[in-house]
């Protein structure tokens, strides 16, 4: 699955394996035909996993992330996909500079029609992005932006809602990133709809069954 998955993938997306519930054994599968950067939505099973397994895996957080959890994480996680306010971002900054590490971090914005997905929109990231706090976070790097979409059978829906997610990464650049080269990522696309996503100009999908088989 991994081969098919990665030839219908452009050079220029990234592939972020989900696997969440899924064992060691089937991380190691897949890291030794040559998959580095896994993703994780539970702090106790990520920090878990991060001591098995081999340690230049690249990690990715792609769930809701208290911030009280942010210390367990922060001495090896790579990217945190999931940010939705400045007090998270705030931790993630302060535990990331006691490590001496830069953390990337995407704000993550509610497309969906579903009232359940976490998420920012326009108006608050933009809010977030003007605090004077934010301006002194040296630590955690705004690198762009994620999103889900509505799970739904009808890809039209799903299009406008990846395509909303583009046009907010294209206003915040603009705005607040033009000429910075590292702010750069629109994070969508899961196993049913990352052909869309990849049409829609996402730089990285997060895969999970489609890879792993089902959970
Ligand atoms: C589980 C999960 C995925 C992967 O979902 P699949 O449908 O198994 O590919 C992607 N993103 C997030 C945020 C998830 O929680």
């Amino acid at each position: 699955m991994l081969a098919t998955i990665l030839a219908e993938l452009p050079p220029t997306v990234r592939l972020v394996a989900v696997s969440k519930t899924q064992s060691p054994e089937k991380i190691m599968a897949l890291y030794q035909q040559g998959q580095k950067i896994f993703g994780e939505n539970k702090v106790q099973e990520l920090t878990e996993k991060q001591e098995a397994l081999p340690k230049d895996i690249e990690w990715h957080f792609i769930g809701h992330l208290q911030t009280n959890k942010v210390k367990y994480i922060a001495p090896f996680v790579h990217c945190i996909h999931s940010v939705d306010s400045l007090k998270l971002l705030q931790e993630i900054d302060r535990q990331a500079k006691k490590h001496e590490r830069v953390i990337q971090c995407l704000l993550q914005f509610h497309v969906a029609e579903e009232e359940t997905k976490f998420g920012l929109n326009l108006k608050e990231a933009e809010e977030l992005l003007q605090a004077p706090d934010f301006q002194l976070f040296k630590n955690a790097n705004i690198a762009g932006v994620m999103g889900m979409a509505t799970f739904t059978d009808d890809p039209g829906q799903v299009r406008r809602e990846f395509r909303q997610l583009k046009n907010i990464f294209d206003t915040l650049k603009k705005k607040h990133y033009e000429e910075q080269p590292q702010f750069r990522e629109i994070s969508m696309g899961m196993s049913g709809d990352y052909k869309i996503a990849v049409e829609e100009a996402s730089t990285m999908v997060r895969i999970g069954t489609a890879l792993f088989g089902g959970r």
